[in-house]
């Protein structure tokens, strides 16, 4: 083995995980270093859905000084200040895990802790009215943060929603006009050498492409990582029971909404992505308690306007591979495993692989210390997101159909049971070894699931009480006034960024 360093790198697949790795580096490496070589199939295509993201995606587009305007007019999207949650904790029932922050910490303890004893009380309102993105989003304002001082206007914190194959479209043109090669086939075989790396990559015309390291983005198949490597899959569809979606877009019949709305239903829940040129919707549910036929007509009874083109329906197993980088492959979006979009997470987990990646970037021998260093803080990643996920499942009083029974019944990690738990107590969350979901996710789930601690933390008595409503008024009415002063989501991307 040799311990020289990476010259050419094959990259498998050009849906959203592939052109992500091409574009971030063809940016970071130094030209002319190594090579890289994307290939894709037309005929096979991509899954085509993906439409809402998380924060943290403005750090990457921050790394490929991608202009945010243009950005967005090339993928038709809306910026989103975080997600509506109807129906999960009780039907009629509804929260937002809203981005940025809640009020205004006071002497270190988080906001939250004050209101959850004023709110005890009947003292305090609604958590939305001092929480900055939530009142924007009922009031389908937005704007980018400006310079304000101490003014939430400083701190607005936004994603995107965008149409997932213009995204991928804005990405290759960013890759290939950077070096990057683009080969249009069908993998069918790949060949190992002697110590199981992989050696190459055979197309259906014949053509063998040799390569140092390989990345395998080829969707839910994980052709090179389980089909020529046999890495192993981790199934966890005992706590997250959904295993098929039903998608479409449909016309939009009013302006958007910066955020996206997330409905339970009878045996899953339907996401709705507020695009510029149409509205993104899906039904991701568990085939054991409903059918495909009966899923897509709840799909198409709850659409805003008429559907574009036909539902189309996907088939997945939650879970993760037993390891995402194995040997000289590194498995990045639905070839490494998959949770489904309820928190947004799959783009990030792409994004967040390829931070990590960067910082192991190998040589040619794959140091095996390094590999199974960047495997065991991806399970952690991977695990920590599970969690949060089957939080929205199992704390709800549901008890309307067969799933939802399932659901509050199930078995559930003890990591979520113990966050549960100490959550229950005195509202504390703690968020380990950087964690992607912080404590305020973790209330505003909690909460709006439908948990109410017994305590709070115990410093917040220090305050007499009627300071503590002095400053809760006048939080609220910061944040009331911050809000006056955003454009509506619409006039915001009419003025910078409309879609032509
Ligand atoms: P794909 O898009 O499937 O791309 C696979 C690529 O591999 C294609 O280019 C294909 O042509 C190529 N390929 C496959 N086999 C071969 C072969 N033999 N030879 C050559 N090429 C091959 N994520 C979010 O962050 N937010 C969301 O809101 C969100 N919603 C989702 C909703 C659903 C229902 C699903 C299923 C996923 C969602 N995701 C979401 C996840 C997101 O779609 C994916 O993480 C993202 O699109 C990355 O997909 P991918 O590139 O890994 O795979």
């Amino acid at each position: 083995m040799s311990n020289a360093p990476l010259e050419k790198i094959i990259i498998v697949g050009g849906g959203t995980a592939g052109w992500m790795a091409a574009a971030s580096m063809a940016k970071l490496l130094r030209p002319g270093t190594c090579e890289i070589l994307l290939v894709e199939s037309e005929d096979i295509g991509t899954v085509g859905v993906g439409e809402a993201t998380i924060p943290q995606i403005l750090l990457f587009n921050k790394l490929l000084d991608i202009d945010e305007d243009d950005f967005i007019k090339k993928t038709q999207g809306t910026f989103k200040l975080g997600i509506e949650f109807v129906d999960w904790g009780a039907l009629n029932s509804s929260y937002f895990h809203a981005f940025g922050s809640v009020g205004k910490d006071m002497s270190g303890v988080q906001f939250y802790h004050y209101w959850l004893k004023m709110r005890a009380q009947g003292k305090a309102a609604g958590i939305d009215d001092y929480t900055l993105s939530s009142q924007a989003c009922l009031q389908k304002k937005f704007m980018r943060p400006i310079e304000a001082g101490n003014s939430p206007l400083s701190n607005v914190a936004y994603a995107y929603h965008f149409d997932a194959g213009l995204y991928a479209a804005y990405l290759r043109e960013y890759a290939q006009s950077r070096g990057v090669t683009r080969m249009e086939g069908k993998v069918v075989d790949t060949h190992l050498r002697h110590n199981g790396f992989i050696q190459s990559v055979q197309l259906e015309s014949g053509a063998v492409y040799e390569a140092d390291f390989f990345i395998d983005c080829s969707g839910f198949r994980g052709l090179l990582i389980e089909q020529a490597l046999n890495t192993g899959y981790d199934d966890w569809s005992h706590w997250l029971p959904c295993d098929r979606a039903v998608a479409v877009g449909c016309e939009s019949v009013a302006e958007p909404w910066p955020y996206t709305r997330s409905t339970a239903q009878k045996a899953g829940w339907q996401w709705r992505i507020p695009l510029q040129h149409r509205t993104g919707n899906g039904y991701v549910y568990a085939s054991k308690f409903i059918s495909d036929d009966e899923a897509r007509q709840t799909l198409l009874d709850n659409l805003d306007g008429a559907p574009v083109g036909e539902p189309k329906l996907l088939k997945f197993v939650t879970g993760k591979r037993k390891k995402f980088w194995n040997k000289n492959c590194l498995a990045l979006g639905l070839a490494s495993g998959f949770m489904e979009p309820l928190e947004s997470t799959s783009i990030h987990l792409v994004q967040a692989g390829l931070a990590k990646f960067m910082s192991f970037f190998p040589n040619k021998n794959c140091d095996e210390s390094d590999v199974d260093e960047y495997n065991r803080q991806t399970t952690f990643d991977y695990e920590r997101i599970r969690d949060f996920l089957i939080l929205h499942y199992c704390v709800t009083d549901r008890d309307d159909s067969e799933f939802w029974n399932y659901c509050r019944n199930m078995t559930i990690p003890d990591s979520l049971t113990q966050k549960i738990d100490q959550f229950k107590a005195n509202g504390r969350v703690f968020r380990h070894n950087g964690e992607m979901f912080n404590d305020l996710s973790w209330f505003e789930v909690m909460y709006g699931q439908g948990i109410t601690p017994k305590g709070y933390h115990a410093l917040v008595d220090n305050m007499p009480e009627e300071e503590l409503h002095k400053r809760l008024e006048g939080i609220k009415s910061v944040i009331r006034r911050s809000v006056d002063h955003m454009p509506t989501h619409q006039e915001f991307i009419n003025q910078h960024c409309r879609a032509k």
